[in-house]
This record gives structure tokens, C-alpha cells and sequence, in this order.
């Protein structure tokens, strides 16, 4: 049992665990909501047990694991094993030393890493991103995250590098989800989409965008919801997805002047849904900025699907 890793997605909605074997496959996985409520002390205890669910399920206990990974966000020390400032968690504004809890509910051994970059890493390793050397992984969904790996290697920076989203796009632009302004994500993040479909809403500006969301019982303006009011040919819907495309064009695009990678991966839940279709103006909003137009990277969109983050965060064992 001993080449049998676990893999922790945390995420604001929902804790995606698995049990990945040696060959990075998937052989057992367990899904838990993340608490709303409580403390850092509450979503590990539910990670653990989302945990011991997903080994039960392969047929072993968690202390036979060879270890246990896990992708969180905020500051995640793969160091220490503390992760900081998970603001989109209940109470985790300050640092917890999340590896070590975990280590002592399940009995071997915890490493922790960004969420986006475990993903991006997996991508790479076992996804969309295998046959590059270098790429940059771009997870567009409800914030607009970032990872990479540069010749073969993840790089972290002093630990927090890939912050894709908060590239500035528009000097002085729009209020971004982080307080600055003009940050990629101010445009193309899913929340920031969404309360700048509602403001235009309340303003008169018509849409069916938050009848959609009601009528499918839909807590927030959801990938899918977007998917369904482009159908429709809604005219708002259409603007700001295009004006998120016009600001991933513009981020990618200096990231890959500064970097010149192999390949870029679209993942996150607006990335995989809309990747495929919006490849072509995606690409005609980066040539706009590449400084060498005549040599742009791979664009790929990521193939792990709902537990790329998951198996990328049981790699973080063998690294
Ligand atoms: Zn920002």
C-alpha cells in the first residue's frame, strides 16, 4: 500500500480528496462541503474525514499512505506546512499550521502547496502540459489563479509566485477582489463578472443573467449560468465575457513576454467550460500584445478536469 498517496483539494465550496497510485491514476475519491462556519480547526477536521472516506473506499487506512498532499489557498508554506490568510475560509485570517494537524488525525505524513500551482503541476506532469518543458498554467474561475513551471521545474518564487490575476491590465481600471485596481481579475474573475453584471443590471441595462441563476436555483452567476445566457444570445452576458477575454488576452500576453513559456493551460471552471470556444479570440486579443507574434506558445485547455487539483496535490509527496 505504501506507493498509495492522498491527494487534498481545499477549496471555498468544496474539499475534493483522492487516493492516487504510483502512476498518478485515481483510485478512490471522496467530496465533502467546506464548513461555513468555525474555524481553521473545523475545515481540517472535515478534510480528514473527507480524507479517511476516500481511503476506506481503496481498501486502506490513511497511516499506510506513503503521505498525504494538499493544495490550499491563501499562503501556503510548503516549508512550514502553515497556511495563512485563507480569507475565502471561515476565520483563517491569520496562520495555522494546517500539515501538522493533519499529520497527527491521520497518521502519516502532510505537505501543503498553492492550489493553482499543484494544479498547474499536475497538468503538467500527467494533463494537458506533458509534452512542454515550461508553461503557465492559468486557472480562470471564480478568482483568476496562476502556476508555473519553468524547464521542467515548479517555481514558487520566495513562495508566492504565479499571482497571474493581479498582473495589471488597466492602470487606475477596475476595483479588483484584492482592493488594488486594474488587476486581470478585476475583469475576468467570475465574482468580479458577476458584480459587474449586477451593477449594470440595477442600473436598467437589460439581461436574463440573474433570472437564469434564480430559475436553475443557483446561489451566484455559475459557469454554467454564463454558458446558458450566451445561448440565449444575451447581449450583457456577451459584453463581459468579452471583456474578460480581452483582459486574459492582455495578462497572458505579458506574462509570456516576460517568460517566454512553451505552452500556456487554461484550467478553473470558466477555463474548462469556455477554453475550447474561446480559443480563436483569445488568441487574436494575446497577438495584440506578444512581443514576438510570429512564435506564440501552445495554448492548451487543462484535460485533468474536477481533480487535477486533488492529483496534484498527492505529487507534492514524492517532491
Ligand atoms: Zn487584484
Amino acid at each position: 500500500m505504501a506507493d498509495l498517496r492522498g491527494g487534498i483539494d481545499l477549496g471555498g465550496t468544496k474539499i475534493q480528496t483522492a487516493i492516487v497510485d504510483a502512476r498518478g491514476d485515481v483510485v478512490a475519491q471522496a467530496r465533502r462541503p467546506t464548513p461555513t462556519s468555525g474555524g481553521p480547526e473545523d475545515v481540517a477536521a472535515a478534510m480528514a474525514e473527507a480524507l479517511r472516506a476516500a481511503a476506506q473506499e481503496a481498501g486502506a487506512g490513511t497511516e499506510t499512505l506513503a503521505g498525504v498532499g494538499v493544495g490550499s489557498p491563501g499562503d501556503a508554506n510548503e516549508k512550514t506546512g502553515v497556511v495563512s490568510s485563507a480569507k475565502n475560509l471561515p476565520g483563517w485570517e491569520g496562520s495555522f499550521p494546517l500539515a501538522e494537524t493533519l499529520r497527527q488525525a491521520l497518521g502519516t505524513e502532510v505537505r501543503v502547496g498553492n492550489d493553482v500551482q499543484v494544479a498547474t503541476e499536475a497538468e503538467f506532469q500527467l494533463g494537458a502540459g506533458q509534452e512542454f518543458r515550461s508553461l503557465i498554467g492559468v486557472f480562470w474561475g471564480t478568482g483568476v489563479g496562476g502556476g508555473l513551471v519553468l524547464d521542467g521545474k515548479p517555481w514558487l518564487g520566495r513562495g508566492t509566485a504565479g499571482e497571474i490575476g493581479h498582473m495589471v491590465v488597466k492602470r487606475g481600471g477596475a476595483k479588483c477582489p484584492c482592493g488594488r485596481r486594474g488587476c486581470l481579475e478585476a475583469y475576468a474573475g467570475r465574482s468580479a463578472m458577476e458584480a459587474e453584471a449586477r451593477r449594470q443590471y440595477e442600473e436598467g441595462q437589460k439581461t436574463d443573467l440573474f433570472v437564469l441563476m434564480e430559475k436553475h436555483g443557483k446561489p451566484r452567476l455559475t459557469s454554467g449560468i454564463w454558458e446558458r445566457a450566451l445561448k440565449h444570445g444575451d447581449n450583457l452576458a456577451e459584453k463581459l465575457i468579452e471583456r474578460a477575454i480581452e483582459a486574459l488576452g492582455t495578462g497572458i500576453a505579458s506574462a509570456v513576454n516576460l517568460l517566454d513559456p512553451e505552452a500556456v493551460i487554461i484550467g478553473g471552471g470558466l477555463g474548462v467550460r469556455f477554453g475550447e470556444r474561446l480559443m480563436d479570440p483569445l488568441m487574436a486579443e494575446m497577438d495584440k500584445h506578444l512581443f514576438l507574434d510570429e512564435r506564440p506558445p501552445a495554448i492548451r485547455v487543462a484535460s485533468l478536469g474536477d481533480l487535477g487539483g486533488a492529483i496534484g496535490a498527492s505529487l507534492l509527496v514524492s517532491r
